[in-house]
Protein backbone atom coordinates (compact mmCIF):
# COMPACT_ATOMS: atom_id res chain seq x y z
CA UNK A 1 0.00 0.00 0.00
CA UNK A 2 1.68 3.08 -1.08
CA UNK A 3 1.93 6.15 1.32
CA UNK A 4 1.76 9.23 0.16
CA UNK A 5 2.22 12.88 1.40
CA UNK A 6 0.10 15.52 -0.20
CA UNK A 7 2.09 18.33 1.53
CA UNK A 8 0.86 18.89 4.97
CA UNK A 9 2.47 17.49 8.10
CA UNK A 10 -1.05 15.52 8.78
CA UNK A 11 -1.85 14.41 5.93
CA UNK A 12 0.00 10.84 5.63
CA UNK A 13 -2.22 8.90 3.51
CA UNK A 14 -1.99 4.87 2.57
CA UNK A 15 -3.70 4.95 -0.67
CA UNK A 16 -6.57 2.15 -0.61
CA UNK A 17 -6.67 -0.45 -2.80
CA UNK A 18 -9.67 0.02 -4.75
CA UNK A 19 -12.11 -2.93 -3.92
CA UNK A 20 -15.71 -1.87 -4.95
CA UNK A 21 -16.23 -0.63 -8.94
CA UNK A 22 -19.60 -2.33 -9.79
CA UNK A 23 -22.85 -1.54 -9.33
CA UNK A 24 -24.57 -2.63 -6.25
CA UNK A 25 -28.66 -4.23 -6.70
CA UNK A 26 -30.67 -6.65 -4.58
CA UNK A 27 -27.09 -7.09 -2.53
CA UNK A 28 -24.43 -8.23 -5.38
CA UNK A 29 -22.05 -6.56 -7.10
CA UNK A 30 -23.04 -6.31 -10.81
CA UNK A 31 -21.72 -5.24 -14.18
CA UNK A 32 -23.65 -2.74 -15.70
CA UNK A 33 -26.17 -4.54 -18.07
CA UNK A 34 -24.74 -2.50 -21.38
CA UNK A 35 -20.92 -3.31 -19.67
CA UNK A 36 -19.98 -0.16 -20.30
CA UNK A 37 -17.69 1.61 -17.19
CA UNK A 38 -16.28 5.12 -16.49
CA UNK A 39 -13.22 6.53 -15.69
CA UNK A 40 -13.19 8.40 -11.58
CA UNK A 41 -10.19 10.49 -11.57
CA UNK A 42 -7.97 11.72 -8.55
CA UNK A 43 -8.47 15.60 -8.82
CA UNK A 44 -5.14 16.43 -6.93
CA UNK A 45 -3.56 14.62 -10.00
CA UNK A 46 -6.09 14.43 -12.80
CA UNK A 47 -4.80 10.74 -12.93
CA UNK A 48 -7.16 7.98 -13.69
CA UNK A 49 -8.09 6.02 -10.55
CA UNK A 50 -10.39 3.48 -11.27
CA UNK A 51 -12.51 2.37 -13.78
CA UNK A 52 -16.67 2.31 -12.06
CA UNK A 53 -19.53 0.42 -13.94
CA UNK A 54 -21.72 3.10 -15.71
CA UNK A 55 -25.47 2.38 -14.74
CA UNK A 56 -28.22 3.54 -17.01
CA UNK A 57 -32.01 3.07 -17.30
CA UNK A 58 -31.54 -1.07 -17.46
CA UNK A 59 -29.79 -0.64 -14.42
CA UNK A 60 -31.65 1.77 -12.61
CA UNK A 61 -34.95 -0.56 -13.70
CA UNK A 62 -33.30 -4.07 -12.20
CA UNK A 63 -32.28 -1.69 -8.80
CA UNK A 64 -35.80 -0.07 -8.29
CA UNK A 65 -37.51 -3.74 -8.91
CA UNK A 66 -35.04 -4.87 -6.06
CA UNK A 67 -35.81 -2.14 -4.02
CA UNK A 68 -39.70 -2.57 -4.56
CA UNK A 69 -39.70 -6.11 -3.85
CA UNK A 70 -38.14 -5.03 -0.55
CA UNK A 71 -40.47 -3.13 -0.08
CA UNK A 72 -43.19 -4.75 -0.84
CA UNK A 73 -42.40 -7.86 0.45
CA UNK A 74 -39.28 -7.98 2.35
CA UNK A 75 -38.51 -7.73 5.92
CA UNK A 76 -36.90 -4.51 6.18
CA UNK A 77 -40.27 -1.98 6.60
CA UNK A 78 -41.87 -4.49 8.72
CA UNK A 79 -38.99 -5.20 11.70
CA UNK A 80 -39.58 -3.88 14.93
CA UNK A 81 -38.29 -0.43 15.20
CA UNK A 82 -35.55 -1.55 17.34
CA UNK A 83 -34.44 -4.63 15.51
CA UNK A 84 -33.73 -1.48 12.19
CA UNK A 85 -32.15 0.19 15.38
CA UNK A 86 -30.16 -2.71 16.01
CA UNK A 87 -28.52 -3.10 12.21
CA UNK A 88 -28.03 0.75 12.04
CA UNK A 89 -26.13 0.67 14.88
CA UNK A 90 -23.70 -2.12 13.43
CA UNK A 91 -23.57 -0.60 10.16
CA UNK A 92 -21.95 3.17 12.27
CA UNK A 93 -19.92 1.08 14.00
CA UNK A 94 -18.29 -0.43 10.66
CA UNK A 95 -18.22 2.49 9.11
CA UNK A 96 -16.42 3.49 11.74
CA UNK A 97 -13.70 0.87 11.80
CA UNK A 98 -13.22 1.57 8.30
CA UNK A 99 -13.14 4.93 8.85
CA UNK A 100 -9.03 5.05 7.44
CA UNK A 101 -9.87 3.51 4.63
CA UNK A 102 -13.09 5.45 3.48
CA UNK A 103 -11.50 8.73 4.54
CA UNK A 104 -8.51 7.80 2.04
CA UNK A 105 -11.22 6.90 -1.14
CA UNK A 106 -13.06 10.31 -0.64
CA UNK A 107 -9.29 12.06 -0.71
CA UNK A 108 -8.32 10.52 -4.07
CA UNK A 109 -11.28 10.75 -5.62
CA UNK A 110 -12.91 13.93 -4.23
CA UNK A 111 -9.63 15.68 -3.27
CA UNK A 112 -10.72 15.63 0.29
CA UNK A 113 -8.17 16.06 2.74
CA UNK A 114 -7.07 12.84 4.27
CA UNK A 115 -7.07 14.05 8.01
CA UNK A 116 -10.57 16.40 7.77
CA UNK A 117 -12.04 12.58 6.16
CA UNK A 118 -10.28 10.61 8.87
CA UNK A 119 -11.07 13.06 11.89
CA UNK A 120 -14.28 14.66 11.10
CA UNK A 121 -16.27 13.65 7.93
CA UNK A 122 -16.65 10.09 8.29
CA UNK A 123 -17.26 9.74 12.12
CA UNK A 124 -19.63 12.35 11.82
CA UNK A 125 -21.09 10.02 9.19
CA UNK A 126 -21.06 7.20 11.21
CA UNK A 127 -22.96 9.63 13.98
CA UNK A 128 -25.80 10.20 11.32
CA UNK A 129 -26.16 6.88 11.49
CA UNK A 130 -26.76 6.28 15.04
CA UNK A 131 -28.93 9.46 15.63
CA UNK A 132 -31.16 8.29 13.24
CA UNK A 133 -31.13 4.45 14.15
CA UNK A 134 -32.31 5.86 17.83
CA UNK A 135 -35.15 7.52 16.06
CA UNK A 136 -36.21 4.02 14.24
CA UNK A 137 -38.03 2.51 17.55
CA UNK A 138 -39.53 5.94 18.48
CA UNK A 139 -42.00 6.42 14.95
CA UNK A 140 -45.27 6.63 16.68
CA UNK A 141 -48.85 6.91 15.87
CA UNK A 142 -51.57 8.99 17.59
CA UNK A 143 -55.24 8.28 18.64
CA UNK A 144 -57.26 11.18 17.98
CA UNK A 145 -60.57 12.24 19.17
CA UNK A 146 -62.94 13.15 16.40
CA UNK A 147 -66.25 12.21 16.34
CA UNK A 148 -67.74 10.46 19.14
CA UNK A 149 -68.60 7.53 17.16
CA UNK A 150 -64.89 6.87 15.48
CA UNK A 151 -61.64 6.17 16.51
CA UNK A 152 -59.50 8.17 14.33
CA UNK A 153 -55.60 6.49 14.12
CA UNK A 154 -52.69 8.62 12.49
CA UNK A 155 -50.38 6.39 11.66
CA UNK A 156 -46.57 7.11 10.37
CA UNK A 157 -45.82 5.16 7.54
CA UNK A 158 -42.48 4.85 5.28
CA UNK A 159 -43.04 6.34 1.80
CA UNK A 160 -41.66 3.61 0.04
CA UNK A 161 -39.15 3.21 -2.53
CA UNK A 162 -36.53 6.50 -2.21
CA UNK A 163 -34.47 7.58 -4.77
CA UNK A 164 -31.30 9.57 -3.50
CA UNK A 165 -29.40 11.63 -5.76
CA UNK A 166 -25.88 12.96 -4.29
CA UNK A 167 -23.19 15.53 -5.21
CA UNK A 168 -19.48 15.07 -5.06
CA UNK A 169 -18.71 17.75 -2.79
CA UNK A 170 -19.47 15.89 0.46
CA UNK A 171 -19.53 12.51 -0.78
CA UNK A 172 -19.90 10.19 3.41
CA UNK A 173 -22.02 13.28 5.01
CA UNK A 174 -24.49 13.54 2.12
CA UNK A 175 -24.61 9.60 1.62
CA UNK A 176 -25.71 9.24 5.40
CA UNK A 177 -28.01 12.26 5.69
CA UNK A 178 -30.28 10.71 3.09
CA UNK A 179 -30.09 6.88 3.46
CA UNK A 180 -29.45 7.36 7.79
CA UNK A 181 -33.39 8.77 7.85
CA UNK A 182 -34.92 6.94 5.29
CA UNK A 183 -33.67 3.55 6.60
CA UNK A 184 -34.96 4.21 10.08
CA UNK A 185 -38.44 5.03 8.72
CA UNK A 186 -37.94 1.69 6.83
CA UNK A 187 -37.52 2.63 3.32
CA UNK A 188 -35.62 0.89 1.02
CA UNK A 189 -34.03 2.54 -1.96
CA UNK A 190 -31.40 3.43 -5.17
CA UNK A 191 -28.76 6.24 -4.38
CA UNK A 192 -27.09 7.50 -7.34
CA UNK A 193 -24.07 9.08 -6.08
CA UNK A 194 -22.03 11.68 -8.43
CA UNK A 195 -20.51 10.41 -11.39
CA UNK A 196 -17.04 12.33 -10.22
CA UNK A 197 -17.07 10.58 -6.47
CA UNK A 198 -18.60 6.93 -6.63
CA UNK A 199 -16.00 5.02 -4.51
CA UNK A 200 -16.92 4.95 -0.84
CA UNK A 201 -21.01 5.34 -2.00
CA UNK A 202 -20.07 1.61 -2.79
CA UNK A 203 -17.80 0.62 0.11
CA UNK A 204 -20.52 1.85 2.18
CA UNK A 205 -23.02 -0.43 -0.04
CA UNK A 206 -20.44 -3.09 1.23
CA UNK A 207 -20.66 -2.44 4.71
CA UNK A 208 -24.54 -2.12 4.98
CA UNK A 209 -24.59 -5.97 3.87
CA UNK A 210 -22.00 -6.90 6.45
CA UNK A 211 -23.87 -5.07 9.09
CA UNK A 212 -27.30 -6.95 8.25
CA UNK A 213 -29.27 -4.92 6.07
CA UNK A 214 -31.11 -7.12 3.78
CA UNK A 215 -30.95 -7.26 0.05
CA UNK A 216 -32.54 -5.18 -1.84
CA UNK A 217 -33.06 -2.16 0.30
CA UNK A 218 -29.69 -0.21 -0.33
CA UNK A 219 -28.87 -0.42 -4.03
CA UNK A 220 -26.34 1.93 -5.47
CA UNK A 221 -26.67 2.60 -9.38
CA UNK A 222 -22.87 4.76 -10.11
CA UNK A 223 -23.24 6.52 -13.82
CA UNK A 224 -24.25 10.11 -15.25
CA UNK A 225 -27.23 11.99 -13.92
CA UNK A 226 -28.33 12.59 -17.83
CA UNK A 227 -28.55 8.85 -17.98
CA UNK A 228 -29.01 7.26 -14.29
CA UNK A 229 -30.18 10.21 -12.31
CA UNK A 230 -32.68 10.71 -15.11
CA UNK A 231 -33.98 7.39 -14.70
CA UNK A 232 -34.53 7.69 -11.12
CA UNK A 233 -36.37 10.83 -11.32
CA UNK A 234 -38.64 9.90 -14.15
CA UNK A 235 -39.53 6.22 -12.43
CA UNK A 236 -42.72 5.59 -12.32
CA UNK A 237 -42.24 2.81 -9.47
CA UNK A 238 -40.09 5.48 -7.08
CA UNK A 239 -42.08 7.23 -4.50
CA UNK A 240 -39.91 9.93 -3.52
CA UNK A 241 -37.03 11.65 -4.75
CA UNK A 242 -34.70 13.46 -2.37
CA UNK A 243 -31.92 15.18 -4.35
CA UNK A 244 -28.86 16.66 -3.06
CA UNK A 245 -27.14 19.29 -5.68
CA UNK A 246 -27.45 22.05 -8.26
CA UNK A 247 -30.74 24.43 -8.80
CA UNK A 248 -30.53 23.95 -12.58
CA UNK A 249 -30.33 19.68 -11.95
CA UNK A 250 -33.22 20.25 -8.96
CA UNK A 251 -35.21 22.03 -11.76
CA UNK A 252 -35.28 19.41 -14.44
CA UNK A 253 -35.80 16.32 -11.44
CA UNK A 254 -38.98 18.47 -10.51
CA UNK A 255 -39.99 18.55 -13.77
CA UNK A 256 -39.53 14.69 -14.28
CA UNK A 257 -41.33 13.60 -10.93
CA UNK A 258 -44.03 15.76 -12.38
CA UNK A 259 -44.18 14.19 -15.70
CA UNK A 260 -43.93 10.57 -14.17
CA UNK A 261 -45.69 9.50 -10.85
CA UNK A 262 -46.37 12.72 -9.42
CA UNK A 263 -43.77 11.10 -6.62
CA UNK A 264 -42.38 13.27 -3.59
CA UNK A 265 -39.47 15.86 -4.41
CA UNK A 266 -37.21 17.22 -1.56
CA UNK A 267 -34.10 19.05 -2.63
CA UNK A 268 -31.27 21.11 -1.44
CA UNK A 269 -29.69 23.12 -4.16
CA UNK A 270 -27.12 25.57 -4.29
CA UNK A 271 -26.06 28.88 -2.61
CA UNK A 272 -25.48 32.45 -2.38
CA UNK A 273 -25.10 33.28 1.28
CA UNK A 274 -24.46 36.57 2.52
CA UNK A 275 -22.33 36.90 5.43
CA UNK A 276 -22.58 40.08 7.15
CA UNK A 277 -20.05 41.55 8.98
CA UNK A 278 -20.54 44.76 11.37
CA UNK A 279 -18.00 47.56 12.94
CA UNK A 280 -17.89 45.85 15.94
CA UNK A 281 -17.14 42.27 14.69
CA UNK A 282 -13.74 41.37 15.32
CA UNK A 283 -11.48 41.83 12.75
CA UNK A 284 -9.59 38.64 12.60
CA UNK A 285 -12.32 36.14 13.72
CA UNK A 286 -14.55 37.66 10.75
CA UNK A 287 -11.60 37.03 8.49
CA UNK A 288 -11.55 33.29 9.45
CA UNK A 289 -14.79 32.94 9.28
CA UNK A 290 -15.37 34.40 5.39
CA UNK A 291 -12.14 32.49 4.48
CA UNK A 292 -14.13 29.39 5.30
CA UNK A 293 -15.93 29.74 1.54
CA UNK A 294 -15.20 27.43 -1.24
CA UNK A 295 -16.98 24.30 -2.51
CA UNK A 296 -19.63 24.04 0.41
CA UNK A 297 -23.06 24.72 -0.48
CA UNK A 298 -23.36 27.46 2.11
CA UNK A 299 -20.28 29.31 1.21
CA UNK A 300 -20.77 32.82 2.46
CA UNK A 301 -19.20 34.11 -0.62
CA UNK A 302 -20.80 37.41 -0.36
CA UNK A 303 -19.50 39.02 2.00
CA UNK A 304 -20.78 42.39 3.15
CA UNK A 305 -18.66 44.75 5.31
CA UNK A 306 -19.33 47.94 7.67
CA UNK A 307 -17.85 50.46 6.20
CA UNK A 308 -15.77 51.02 10.00
CA UNK A 309 -14.09 47.72 9.86
CA UNK A 310 -13.36 47.54 6.06
CA UNK A 311 -9.80 48.67 5.25
CA UNK A 312 -8.64 46.89 8.43
CA UNK A 313 -10.74 43.48 7.15
CA UNK A 314 -9.43 43.81 3.82
CA UNK A 315 -5.98 44.01 4.97
CA UNK A 316 -6.24 40.84 7.40
CA UNK A 317 -8.01 38.86 4.54
CA UNK A 318 -4.93 39.71 2.55
CA UNK A 319 -2.75 38.69 5.53
CA UNK A 320 -4.45 35.60 5.69
CA UNK A 321 -5.29 34.71 2.35
CA UNK A 322 -1.46 34.80 1.54
CA UNK A 323 -0.64 32.29 4.36
CA UNK A 324 -3.13 30.12 3.30
CA UNK A 325 -1.83 29.30 -0.36
CA UNK A 326 1.86 28.61 1.10
CA UNK A 327 0.47 26.02 3.42
CA UNK A 328 -1.63 23.34 2.53
CA UNK A 329 -3.20 23.17 -0.88
CA UNK A 330 -6.91 23.28 -0.32
CA UNK A 331 -10.01 23.12 -1.83
CA UNK A 332 -8.90 21.64 -4.76
CA UNK A 333 -12.02 21.29 -7.68
CA UNK A 334 -13.07 17.99 -8.05
CA UNK A 335 -12.64 17.95 -11.74
CA UNK A 336 -11.71 19.77 -15.05
CA UNK A 337 -14.48 21.36 -15.80
CA UNK A 338 -15.39 23.02 -12.92
CA UNK A 339 -11.52 24.71 -12.58
CA UNK A 340 -12.52 25.76 -15.83
CA UNK A 341 -15.93 27.44 -14.70
CA UNK A 342 -14.47 28.86 -11.85
CA UNK A 343 -11.48 30.38 -13.71
CA UNK A 344 -14.12 32.45 -16.11
CA UNK A 345 -15.75 33.80 -13.35
CA UNK A 346 -12.58 35.14 -12.54
CA UNK A 347 -12.48 36.23 -15.96
CA UNK A 348 -15.88 37.73 -15.91
CA UNK A 349 -15.09 39.34 -12.26
CA UNK A 350 -12.25 40.93 -13.68
CA UNK A 351 -14.06 42.06 -16.96
CA UNK A 352 -16.94 43.55 -15.33
CA UNK A 353 -14.56 45.77 -12.80
CA UNK A 354 -14.14 44.15 -9.96
CA UNK A 355 -10.58 44.39 -8.24
CA UNK A 356 -9.02 41.49 -7.57
CA UNK A 357 -7.43 41.63 -4.30
CA UNK A 358 -5.60 38.18 -4.34
CA UNK A 359 -5.57 34.84 -5.65
CA UNK A 360 -6.99 34.49 -9.80
CA UNK A 361 -4.91 31.50 -10.66
CA UNK A 362 -4.38 27.93 -10.74
CA UNK A 363 -2.38 26.63 -7.35
CA UNK A 364 0.76 24.03 -8.44
CA UNK A 365 1.24 22.57 -11.89
CA UNK A 366 -0.86 19.32 -11.15
CA UNK A 367 -4.75 18.64 -10.65
CA UNK A 368 -7.84 20.94 -10.26
CA UNK A 369 -6.26 23.66 -7.52
CA UNK A 370 -7.65 27.03 -7.40
CA UNK A 371 -6.07 30.14 -5.38
CA UNK A 372 -7.94 31.43 -2.26
CA UNK A 373 -9.40 34.32 -4.83
CA UNK A 374 -10.71 37.66 -3.36
CA UNK A 375 -12.83 40.65 -5.16
CA UNK A 376 -12.88 43.66 -4.08
CA UNK A 377 -15.01 46.39 -5.78
CA UNK A 378 -17.87 44.26 -6.25
CA UNK A 379 -21.37 45.70 -7.03
CA UNK A 380 -24.58 43.31 -6.61
CA UNK A 381 -25.27 43.14 -10.20
CA UNK A 382 -22.04 41.44 -10.96
CA UNK A 383 -22.45 38.17 -11.95
CA UNK A 384 -19.61 36.88 -9.62
CA UNK A 385 -22.22 38.63 -6.71
CA UNK A 386 -24.98 36.64 -8.73
CA UNK A 387 -24.33 33.57 -9.54
CA UNK A 388 -23.29 30.31 -7.56
CA UNK A 389 -19.23 29.97 -8.31
CA UNK A 390 -19.25 26.86 -6.27
CA UNK A 391 -15.15 27.63 -5.93
CA UNK A 392 -12.84 29.91 -3.74
CA UNK A 393 -14.01 33.01 -4.90
CA UNK A 394 -14.87 36.00 -2.44
CA UNK A 395 -17.18 39.01 -3.03
CA UNK A 396 -16.04 41.85 -1.06
CA UNK A 397 -19.07 44.22 -0.59
CA UNK A 398 -19.43 47.79 1.94
CA UNK A 399 -22.00 48.60 3.35
CA UNK A 400 -23.37 51.74 6.00
CA UNK A 401 -26.64 50.86 7.76
CA UNK A 402 -28.36 47.58 8.92
CA UNK A 403 -31.43 48.44 6.34
CA UNK A 404 -28.91 48.20 3.57
CA UNK A 405 -27.00 44.92 4.62
CA UNK A 406 -30.42 43.11 5.06
CA UNK A 407 -31.81 44.49 1.69
CA UNK A 408 -28.68 43.74 -0.58
CA UNK A 409 -28.23 40.71 1.61
CA UNK A 410 -31.55 39.21 0.52
CA UNK A 411 -30.98 40.22 -2.83
CA UNK A 412 -30.52 36.39 -4.59
CA UNK A 413 -32.68 34.52 -5.71
CA UNK A 414 -30.82 31.72 -3.68
CA UNK A 415 -31.99 31.60 0.52
CA UNK A 416 -29.78 28.50 1.82
CA UNK A 417 -27.90 30.34 4.45
CA UNK A 418 -26.17 33.56 5.83
CA UNK A 419 -23.92 34.83 8.88
CA UNK A 420 -23.86 37.84 10.84
CA UNK A 421 -21.01 39.13 12.89
CA UNK A 422 -21.24 41.39 16.03
CA UNK A 423 -21.70 41.59 19.22
CA UNK A 424 -24.95 43.46 19.54
CA UNK A 425 -27.72 41.65 20.09
CA UNK A 426 -30.41 43.66 18.59
CA UNK A 427 -28.47 43.65 15.57
CA UNK A 428 -28.17 39.90 15.31
CA UNK A 429 -31.70 39.00 16.01
CA UNK A 430 -33.17 42.11 13.43
CA UNK A 431 -30.91 40.73 10.81
CA UNK A 432 -31.30 36.95 12.00
CA UNK A 433 -34.87 37.22 11.59
CA UNK A 434 -35.00 39.52 8.60
CA UNK A 435 -32.86 37.46 5.88
CA UNK A 436 -34.68 35.17 4.12
CA UNK A 437 -32.17 32.01 4.51
CA UNK A 438 -32.94 28.25 5.66
CA UNK A 439 -30.03 28.45 8.34
CA UNK A 440 -28.54 31.50 9.64
CA UNK A 441 -25.43 32.01 11.54
CA UNK A 442 -24.15 34.09 14.58
CA UNK A 443 -20.30 34.75 15.44
CA UNK A 444 -20.10 31.45 13.68
CA UNK A 445 -20.42 29.75 10.30
CA UNK A 446 -20.62 26.54 9.01
CA UNK A 447 -21.23 24.93 12.12
CA UNK A 448 -23.65 21.91 11.62
CA UNK A 449 -25.61 19.72 14.25
CA UNK A 450 -27.30 16.61 13.53
CA UNK A 451 -30.08 17.72 15.59
CA UNK A 452 -30.29 20.87 13.38
CA UNK A 453 -32.43 20.76 10.03
CA UNK A 454 -30.65 22.08 7.35
CA UNK A 455 -32.15 23.17 3.96
CA UNK A 456 -33.03 26.49 1.95
CA UNK A 457 -35.79 28.80 1.02
CA UNK A 458 -36.78 30.30 -2.27
CA UNK A 459 -34.46 29.03 -4.99
CA UNK A 460 -32.29 26.75 -2.52
CA UNK A 461 -34.70 24.46 -2.84
CA UNK A 462 -37.07 23.14 0.03
CA UNK A 463 -37.63 19.87 2.88
CA UNK A 464 -34.69 19.10 4.98
CA UNK A 465 -31.98 17.14 5.90
CA UNK A 466 -30.84 16.83 9.12
CA UNK A 467 -32.75 16.45 12.29
CA UNK A 468 -35.99 14.95 12.96
CA UNK A 469 -37.66 17.10 9.77
CA UNK A 470 -35.62 14.96 7.66
CA UNK A 471 -37.28 11.66 9.07
CA UNK A 472 -40.78 13.17 8.54
CA UNK A 473 -39.29 13.45 4.68
CA UNK A 474 -39.28 9.90 4.46
CA UNK A 475 -42.88 9.41 6.07
CA UNK A 476 -46.28 9.55 5.29
CA UNK A 477 -49.30 9.89 7.18
CA UNK A 478 -52.42 7.38 6.91
CA UNK A 479 -55.48 7.87 9.14
CA UNK A 480 -57.17 4.71 9.74
CA UNK A 481 -60.76 5.33 11.02
CA UNK A 482 -62.68 2.75 13.11
CA UNK A 483 -66.57 2.95 14.08
CA UNK A 484 -66.98 2.52 17.68
CA UNK A 485 -69.55 1.51 20.43
CA UNK A 486 -72.65 4.05 19.12
CA UNK A 487 -71.75 3.69 15.48
CA UNK A 488 -74.50 3.53 13.01
CA UNK A 489 -71.76 1.29 11.10
CA UNK A 490 -72.06 -0.66 13.45
P1 LIG B 1 -25.10 18.61 -9.97
O1 LIG B 1 -26.44 19.18 -9.83
O2 LIG B 1 -24.38 18.81 -11.24
O3 LIG B 1 -25.13 17.03 -9.74
C1 LIG B 1 -25.69 16.48 -8.57
C2 LIG B 1 -26.17 15.07 -8.87
O4 LIG B 1 -27.24 15.15 -9.82
C3 LIG B 1 -25.12 14.16 -9.50
O5 LIG B 1 -25.26 12.86 -8.95
C4 LIG B 1 -25.49 14.16 -10.96
O6 LIG B 1 -25.08 13.02 -11.67
C5 LIG B 1 -27.00 14.24 -10.88
N1 LIG B 1 -27.66 14.73 -12.10
C6 LIG B 1 -27.15 15.55 -13.06
N2 LIG B 1 -28.08 15.74 -14.05
C7 LIG B 1 -29.17 15.04 -13.69
C8 LIG B 1 -30.45 14.85 -14.29
N3 LIG B 1 -30.78 15.40 -15.45
N4 LIG B 1 -31.35 14.09 -13.64
C9 LIG B 1 -31.06 13.52 -12.44
N5 LIG B 1 -29.85 13.65 -11.85
C10 LIG B 1 -28.92 14.40 -12.45
O7 LIG B 1 -24.25 19.15 -8.73
P2 LIG B 1 -22.72 18.90 -8.36
O8 LIG B 1 -21.87 19.64 -9.34
O9 LIG B 1 -22.46 17.47 -8.12
O10 LIG B 1 -22.66 19.63 -6.94
C11 LIG B 1 -22.58 20.99 -6.83
C12 LIG B 1 -23.91 21.62 -6.55
O11 LIG B 1 -24.53 20.98 -5.45
C13 LIG B 1 -23.79 23.08 -6.15
O12 LIG B 1 -24.82 23.80 -6.78
C14 LIG B 1 -24.00 23.06 -4.63
O13 LIG B 1 -24.48 24.24 -4.07
C15 LIG B 1 -24.98 21.95 -4.50
N6 LIG B 1 -24.95 21.41 -3.16
C16 LIG B 1 -25.99 21.73 -2.33
C17 LIG B 1 -25.99 21.27 -1.03
C18 LIG B 1 -27.13 21.60 -0.09
O14 LIG B 1 -27.21 20.98 0.95
N7 LIG B 1 -28.00 22.50 -0.41
C19 LIG B 1 -24.94 20.47 -0.55
C20 LIG B 1 -23.91 20.15 -1.44
C21 LIG B 1 -23.93 20.63 -2.75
Amino acid sequence: MAVQNNGSSESFIKIPEIKFTKLFINGNFVDSISGKTFETIDPRTGEVIARVAEGDKDDVNLAVKAARDAFDNGPWPRLPGCERRRIMMKYADLVDEHAEELAALDTIDAGKLFSWGRTMEVPRAAELLRYYAGAADKIHGETLKCQESFKHTRCSEPIGVVGHITPWNFPATIFFMKVSPALAAGCTMVVKPAEQTPLSALYFAHLAKQAGIPDGVLNIITGFGATAGAAISSHMDIDKVSFTGSTEVGRLIMQAAATSNLKSVSLELGGKSPLIIFDDADVDKAADLALLGGEICVAGSRVFVQEGIYDDLVKKLLEKAKAWVVGDPFDPTVDKVQFDKILSYIEHGKREGATLLTGGKPCGEKGYYIEPTIFTDVTDNMLIARDEIFGPVMSLMKFKTIEEAIKRGNDTRYGLAAGIMTNNLNVANTVSRSIRAGVIWINCYFAFDRDCPYGGYKMSGFGRDMGMDALDKYLQVKSVVTPIYNSPWL
